[in-house]
């Protein structure tokens, strides 16, 4: 069932919404070579904490971290751990997400590690611009299929893959509410989209094959092929007006893809 909110709620979930930016912004000051990924979950994790909301990651279905960190072939889901250190030429993707008044706010951002390689900042680059496409679709009157067309139209086009068995989702009082939002799809398809919707649009690129499998913790999300994967998040809300992102700081709603920086 999809919970439609109302302009009142929209104004509420910015809240959340604004601090799980925030944390994001936080996690991609703090990437560089040397810093392991426990050190940047437990940086967010204050941060949110110190701001009255909760990590919402934390102990959602078990999972041990506040952030999300997933290095280079991992899609989602990494596990932030004392153990894994950031190398020059890696990316990670990190989501962070804030529980606040209530509501949740999800969001995603994959960095640079120092330099990347051209084709891994290429992938990145273009799967930035899907999300941005796929929100630019996310307007009354249209569809769901056509917030996945329109990633997977340009993911494609540059030849990358677009992965199936992970997708966006609605948001609201829980992280994952109807409906799904695939990154794939045909115009005109799926659910109608209205105003009052709040959805995470979240598409996850590959340089290589979108086939996947999880490794034997149960939770990381790792390309078939062992190349790289990139993931950009934000959640919005559907408005008569246009899409609305929710997950904006006053900095807005976009981070810089290299890490160090704000
Ligand atoms: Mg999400």
């Amino acid at each position: 069932m999809i919970h439609i909110k109302s302009a009142a709620e929209i104004e509420e979930m910015k809240q959340a919404g604004s601090l799980s930016k925030q944390a994001l912004r936080l996690a991609g000051s703090m990437v560089r070579p040397g810093v392991s990924t426990k050190e940047i979950d437990v940086a967010v994790e204050s941060f949110i904490r110190l701001h009255g909301a909760i990590p919402t990651f934390k102990g959602y279905g078990g999972f041990p971290g506040s952030i999300c960190a997933s290095l280079n072939e991992q899609i989602v889901h990494g596990i932030p751990s004392p153990e894994v250190f950031l190398n020059d030429g890696d990316v990670i993707s990190i989501d962070t997400g804030a529980t606040f008044g209530g509501w949740v706010g999800d969001n995603a951002w994959t960095f640079f590690v120092g330099t990347p390689s051209e084709a891994v900042r290429g992938l990145c680059e273009v799967t930035r611009d899907c999300l941005k496409a796929g929100i630019e679709q996310a307007v009354p009157g249209n569809h769901l299929g056509d917030i996945g067309h329109a990633v997977q139209q340009l993911a494609e086009a540059h030849g990358y893959g677009v992965v199936r068995e992970y997708v966006g989702h609605g948001v609201g009082h829980v992280m994952h509410e109807d409906p799904n939002v695939p990154n794939f799809g045909k115009k005109g398809r799926g659910v109608r989209l209205q105003a009052g919707m709040v959805i995470a649009i979240e598409p996850m690129i590959t340089l290589g094959t979108h086939e996947n499998h999880t490794l034997g913790n149960g939770w990381t999300v790792v390309t078939d092929d062992g190349k790289a994967a990139a993931h950009y998040e934000n959640t919005i809300a559907i408005t008569e007006d246009g899409p609305v992102i929710l997950t904006q700081d006053e900095d807005g709603p976009w981070l810089p893809m290299q890490g160090g920086q704000k």
